[in-house]
């Protein structure tokens, strides 16, 4: 019996400037024209093309692509059973996700794997290539990011500002110094600038980010984002306050990619920021420093009144399986059926700080092996992303989010505890 190749086409163009030599449609053809050659010489097989997938302008280093989703979906649904591409680099350039899919799910799912100019047919003997091209293919994307890297960081130290955007409150303004294209920023005089001096003036009146956001939006002043239909929001206010550009400080590089492969930004450690030269301000520095401090000494007695219950939900007795509940006075979560007095369940308590340094150190590890998070909410600001990771602002919502569960186990003669902490996480 013949045996049925339901074909799923994927085409690829990223932003990459060097792969978009061969533009998508260029791509299809060619792959038409392979399929159209292989039905007539492949007698004892039959191929039906199913769909095409493609994905324009996404980086090759992520697997976050509608086209590729949905050609998944479709491989999940039994729809296709063969893959079609023109070369590895256009699959992925991400060894790791590249090796999974060609290693475990396409023979997982008996899906045949056709690369037609690495020469790759999975149907034939397992390719030998096919590692040592990923290997490849990831070498390319880690030296181009690399080197776009250096070309920025140039830019920043000569203090010119790499923002596509001007901070709220200012605009761009290009000047050539030594024929160096140099951006600078002004005040942008539209109104806006008295936008930002109001949060910081409300601020040291004793409003809260939230506070100052709902006071904003109850006056329906426009966002930084200029569209209409988006609010003001907590984490809006709280980077307007800590960003040095609003005191005139050209500061950059405070924000950095974990990895190339990743699209996570981590706060880089005030002493490697790039300070470029001072300029004219939105707010004086006196105003400014002032505002910092508040802010850390605001955070303090927060912490003390706000922050508590943050594991509530996700916390469990290993005994009794019960969740545990915060108690002030010991500063942790105690087991509730142990503290109903029913007898049901012995004493198990934990520490808030025993949970929280636990936690961090099991996000360390997974970030430090590839583990991607569901934190991609959808319309989540890049600000919004940072302050979840930034661990101290961890709220009990992101540990919602990232957190599983956790299971507390108290050993019953020696009071050890250890804590098994199981995180979300998605593999695509
Ligand atoms: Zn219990």
């Amino acid at each position: 019996m013949k045996k049925q190749w339901n074909v799923a086409i994927y085409a690829r163009v990223s932003t990459d400037k060097k792969e978009q030599q061969e533009s998508i449609p260029a791509q299809i053809d060619s792959l038409k024209l392979w399929l159209t050659s292989k039905k007539k010489h492949d007698k004892i097989n039959i191929y039906k093309l199913i769909d095409i997938y493609e994905d324009q302008g996404s980086s090759g280093s992520s697997f976050q692509r509608d086209g590729f989703i949905r050609m998944r979906e479709d491989i999940e649904e039994g729809l296709v059973n063969m893959v079609l591409t023109r070369d590895l680099s256009r699959f992925s350039r991400n060894y790791i996700m590249a090796g999974y899919y060609l290693e475990e799910y396409f023979e997982l799912k008996r899906v045949r794997f056709v690369s037609v100019l690495d020469n790759v047919d999975t149907i034939e003997d397992y390719n030998d290539i096919i590692p040592f091209k990923n290997i490849l293919n990831e070498m390319y994307i880690k030296d181009c990011s690399r080197r776009t890297k250096d070309g920025l960081k140039q830019r920043m130290l000569r203090g010119s500002c790499i923002a596509s955007k001007a901070p709220y409150g200012y605009r761009l303004k290009t000047i050539y110094v030594d024929r160096l294209k140099h951006v600078e920023l002004v005040v942008a005089c539209d109104g806006t600038e008295k936008v930002v001096k109001e949060i910081f003036r409300l601020y040291l009146c004793g409003f809260g980010f939230q506070k100052i956001a709902d006071y904003l939006n109850s006056k329906e002043i426009n966002t930084p984002s200029n569209s209409k239909d988006k609010l003001w929001s907590n984490s809006t206010i709280r980077y307007i306050l800590t960003n040095p550009k609003y005191s005139g400080v050209m500061a950059q590089h405070r924000w950095s990619k974990v990895n190339y492969k990743i699209d996570k930004v981590v706060e880089v450690p005030k002493e490697h920021w790039i300070i470029g030269e001072k300029y004219q301000g939105i707010i004086d520095k006196k105003t400014y420093d002032k505002v910092q401090t508040t802010i850390k000494s605001r955070k303090k007695t927060y912490r003390h009144k706000g922050i508590i219950h943050l594991f509530s939900s996700v916390l469990f007795c290993g005994e009794c399986n019960s969740p545990m509940y915060y108690r002030q006075k010991y500063k942790g979560y105690k087991c509730k059926n142990s503290q109903s007095f029913s007898g049901l369940c012995t004493a198990h308590s934990i520490k808030e700080e025993v949970l929280l340094s636990g936690l961090k150190e099991k996000l360390k590890e997974s970030v430090d092996n590839n583990v991607f998070f569901k934190l991609n909410k959808k319309n989540m600001s890049i600000e919004e992303i940072n302050s979840v990771l930034l661990f101290e602002n961890l709220s009990r919502q992101d540990i919602e989010q990232i957190v599983d569960k956790i299971i507390v186990h108290e050993e019953k003669n020696s009071n050890k505890k250890t804590v098994d902490i199981f995180l979300k996480f998605i593999i695509v």
